[in-house]
């Protein structure tokens, strides 16, 4: 475990004095800020805070230990000790357990994402005690095909102007985020594998928001390849979290293929873009070709957006074809296309381009560079059409839901029923745990919506 630990006896009244170094033994990023009385606790987007006061209590009643002599502190380098006097010796194992349990019970309670700065719900098993299907912010999606979208959190760490989601930090409409247990998204994907028989499944993971600021990413994908059924693990990211660091452990875990949306190679245009000032294109850049020349298959996915972007997507396919040409397993580029959204964010003036019309313009840039495949079909990505699994609830139909979460916009809440969780709106009573008669009103792919009724 790594302790570092004193024990001497005092002479006067003869009781050890214990120190432990819970920086090393705690699996977070600790500290203690300047004149607060709280234990800050970071794990990538995770951030939340637990009062120093409720530790020592905790310490002092499990251990018999004199609640004045414990001490937490933080030092040059900033490591996180405890220390505290007591005259049994006690093993530490069992106190840094104690403060673990402690921390996981606190938690949740003060828990922010960092880059949204909204309140972040950890769902666990415990919350639900459901597969997690139904919902579209978080859990496993079945399309009714090979390919299930897996959706570990949500936020975002950009504002992109275009974003049909209103993600990131200047979101208007999001109040809250969600992080779910690894062990509680593998065991659904694993079940839903099972049900419909997969042999050749990719689990996909996405979101509304930034899959990669997921703190557990590398023991996901490793958990997800352990399913004997799955062929590919993919992910959708802006690159903001990437490193090579990161690769390098995505690559040890077997990611399959990652798939990277950079808009434009130009300074300005890529901060507009990504609404965010400090975005770095040359770095996004660097590192797309770190992903090009590891054992991670890259796709990069460029949003068209007519009059704005149309030069940068021709550097985009050339920059592809520098650094990935040894790519052969799936195509290289996944250029989309611009829509305009009822909710979520538009940029004004810019029209909507019919299907038909953008393929034929990627035909010729396919021409123009000798590209391939940038009209995408599911075969490229060896994506076929499967059974869906059972979908429980008609349109129309009234059930009788119990209330498990509070919903991420204005008076939405999160209910479950025969097995699903369900989106109701404009819900203006309710408490957590009660029932409420709810009316289906969309059932697409096991993703539910409701109005009360
Ligand atoms: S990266 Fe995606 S989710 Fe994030 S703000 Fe941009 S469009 Fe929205």
């Amino acid at each position: 475990m790594g302790f570092v630990l004193t024990e001497k006896e005092l002479s006067k009244n003869n009781a050890f004095k214990i120190e432990i170094n819970l920086s090393e033994n705690i699996p977070f990023t600790l500290s203690i800020p300047r004149d607060e009385n709280v234990l800050q606790i970071n794990k990538g987007v995770m951030q939340g805070e637990v009062d120093i006061e409720s530790l020592k209590l905790e310490l002092s009643q499990k251990f018999s230990i004199n609640i004045n002599s414990i001490d937490f502190r933080i030092n040059k380098t900033n490591k996180v000790f405890v220390e505290f006097s007591s005259e049994l010796k006690i093993d530490q194992e069992t106190i840094i357990n104690v403060l673990q349990q402690t921390i996981s019970q606190e938690l949740p309670h003060t828990l922010r994402n960092k880059d949204t700065k909204k309140p972040l719900i950890y769902i666990t098993n415990d919350l639900f005690g459901i597969p997690l299907i139904g919902s579209i912010y978080f859990g496993v999606i079945d399309r009714g095909t090979n390919l299930l979208q897996i959706r570990p959190i949500t936020g975002c760490p950009l504002n992109c102007p275009f974003c049909s989601v209103d993600e990131g930090p200047i979101s208007k409409t999001k109040l809250r985020d969600y992080i779910v247990d690894t062990d509680y998204l593998v065991n659904t994907y694993n079940s839903i594998v099972a049900e419909k028989k997969l042999k050749e499944a990719e689990a996909h993971l996405d979101g509304q928001g930034e899959p990669m600021s997921y703190p557990y990413l590398p023991e996901l994908v490793q958990k997800l390849q352990e399913n004997e059924n799955t062929k590919i693990v993919s992910i959708q990211t802006n690159g903001w979290y990437l490193t090579e660091q990161l690769i390098d452990e995505l690559a040890e875990v077997n990611l399959t293929r990652i798939n990277l949306s950079i808009n434009a190679l130009s300074s300005s245009l890529s901060k507009k873009l990504s609404g965010k000032g400090d975005y770095r294109i040359d770095k996004m850049l660097e590192l797309a070709e770190y992903i090009a020349n590891s054992k991670i298959s890259l796709l990069l996915a460029p949003l068209w957006i007519p009059g704005i972007n149309d030069q940068d997507i021709e550097e985009i396919v050339q920059f592809s074809l520098k650094v990935n040409s040894n790519e052969t397993k799936y195509p290289t580029l996944g250029i989309q296309n611009y829509l305009t959204h009822d909710v979520g964010r538009n940029l004004k003036g810019i029209p909507q381009k019919k299907f038909a019309e953008f393929n034929q313009q990627l035909r010729k840039i396919e021409k123009k560079f000798g590209a391939k495949n940038l009209v995408l079909k599911p075969y490229m990505f060896n994506t076929y059409k499967t059974e869906m699994i059972p979908n429980p609830m008609k349109i129309n139909e009234i059930v009788n839901a119990e209330v498990v979460l509070l919903g991420r916009q204005m008076g939405e809440v999160i209910v479950k029923a025969k097995n699903r969780l369900i989106h109701v709106s404009d819900v203006t009573h309710f408490s957590l745990g009660k029932k409420i008669k709810v009316r289906i009103i969309r059932n697409r792919h096991n993703i539910f919506f409701a109005e009360a009724v």
